[in-house]
Order: C-alpha cells, then structure tokens, then sequence
C-alpha cells in the first residue's frame, strides 16, 4: 500500500481545516488505514481535538522541525482517534523563527516523515491559517493538498492566493505537489447561497471537487471538547457519516489512480 501525505490547507481561519484534519484520520483510521496526524497550527487544536493535552508537551512536531528529536520518538498515539499524532502548542510559533536560519528550512517535515514512511499509509496535515513557513514545510512534504471551502459569499476570495503559492510551490520546491480535492464544507441545503457557491465551484473546478458534502452539524463542533474526533463522538450523526464517506472517497481515487498506472 502506498504512502501518502496530505495537506488540509486554506490560508482563512475558521474554514474548517482542523475538523476536516482530525476527522479524516479518523476515519481513514476506522477504514482500517494507518494515520499520522501533524498538527502544523500553533494554536495546537488538531491535538486537542485528538484528546492530547497540548500544556506542558514534551513529544511534539517542534523539535522534530528543529532537527533535535528524532520523529519516531515524537508521535503519541491518540487513543480516541485510532491514530499516531505529531502534536503542536504555542511552541511551534518559535519554530517559524527559529527555522528561518536553517539549511532546507522548507524541508524539514519532508525529510522527517520519510523516517517513518514505512509505518502509515496516510498521513494528514493540519496547516495554520497563513500561507507560512510552518505551511511550506506542509506543502514541501505533501503530494496533495485538500481544500476545505465554506460554501458562503466570500468562500472563493483568497482561492486564487492559495492555488497560487501551491503552483510556485509545485514548480520550484515541490514538483509531485497538486489540488487533490476541494471539499464543501460546514454545508447548508437550506440556503440558497450554499447551493449557487457550490454549483459555481462545481462549474470552475470540475471533478477536484469532492462528491462528498460534509454538512454545518453541531456535533462536529461539540466533539472537541471531549477530546474526541466527531466520527468517535457521535458516529451516527450526519457530520460523521459525511466525512466516513470523504475518507472512502480519497481512497477509492487513490485506487483508480494506481489502477490506471499499472494499466
Ligand atoms: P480552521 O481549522 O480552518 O480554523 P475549524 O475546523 O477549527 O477551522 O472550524 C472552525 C469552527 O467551526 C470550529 O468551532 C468548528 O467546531 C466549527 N465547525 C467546523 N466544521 C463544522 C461543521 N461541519 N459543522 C459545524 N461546525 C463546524
Ligand atoms: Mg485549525
């Protein structure tokens, strides 16, 4: 099975990247897949969320970053999610300081998750809201990036500033880097604006847009604070079962597309 590296990234904050992060390893998890998560956002809620209490880490994805622990011994497994985790707190925004003056400074998260490319198949990547340091090293590492988009009036401002660092990333640090997917998120049927955004990303992107919707669902937002994925929270809720289906989704095309290589 191959090994593969996804980045959840859009440089607006509240979008949904974290949520889409931890439940995709949960669910590529309870699809019988083995995750990594790395939380790249100092703001450390993808560990949270992944029932890591992010005071006081000792084992984090800032030394890992800095070169002074090795990655193996920096992963902690999350019991709620079924998943390994490279956690993050408010240390990680040192990291984007520190790292400035480092050989390979974009490279980092790269070469360390070739150390354990053996022991996933999938693993996800939290980004922070910013088109940073912290989010090149994501992208740099990545074969793919998934975009979460809110299917709302200003959803597509900011898009073109994104796929544009993606493009530049592609062409000179990172050439196996593309958009795997974008996907509709915190989706409301009963707004006509959802449905016209979504039509009209359907339109420009083609088939890089997700079939599946995750829709607005309050028990996603509820799971974090018992440290829980929603898809472990609450499995039968609507939100759960959307991103069940996203998880078997990016694997049914990572399926075709391996068939159609060896074809
Ligand atoms: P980001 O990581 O892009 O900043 P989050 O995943 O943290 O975004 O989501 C922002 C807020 O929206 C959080 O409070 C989260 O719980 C909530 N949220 C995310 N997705 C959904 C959803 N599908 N339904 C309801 N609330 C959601
Ligand atoms: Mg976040």
């Amino acid at each position: 099975m191959s090994f593969r590296i996804y980045a959840v990234a859009n440089q607006k904050g509240g979008v949904g990247k974290t949520t889409t992060a931890v439940n995709l390893s949960a669910a590529l998890a309870r699809l019988g897949r083995r995750v990594l998560l790395v939380d790249l956002d100092p703001q450390g809620n993808a560990t949270m969320g992944s029932g890591i209490d992010k005071q006081d880490l000792e084992r984090s994805v800032y030394p890992v970053l800095l070169g002074l622990m090795p990655i193996d011994q920096a992963r902690i497994h999350s019991e709620a999610g079924g998943y390994d985790v490279l956690a993050a707190n408010r240390d990680l925004a040192g990291a984007e300081i520190e790292l400035v003056d480092l050989e390979g400074r974009e490279h980092r998260l790269a070469e360390a998750l070739a150390e354990v490319k053996n022991d996933y198949d999938f693993v996800v990547l939290d980004c922070p809201p910013s088109l940073s340091l912290l989010t090149l090293n994501g992208l740099c590492a990545a074969h793919g990036v998934i975009i979460p988009m809110q299917c709302e009036y200003f959803a597509l401002e900011g898009l073109s500033d994104l796929l544009n660092s993606i493009k530049r990333v592609h062409a000179n640090l990172n050439p196996k880097l593309e958009v795997i997917g974008l996907l509709r998120v915190m989706f409301d049927p009963r707004m006509t604006l959802s449905q016209q955004v979504s039509d009209q990303l359907v339109t420009h992107f083609g088939n890089k847009v997700f079939q599946a919707v995750i829709p607005r669902n309050v028990r996603l937002a509820e799971a974090p604070s018992f440290g829980q994925p929603g898809i472990v929270y609450d499995p039968g809720s609507r939100g759960s079962k959307a991103y069940l289906e996203f998880g078997e989704e990016l694997i049914a095309r990572l399926d075709e597309r391996s068939a159609t290589e060896v074809a």
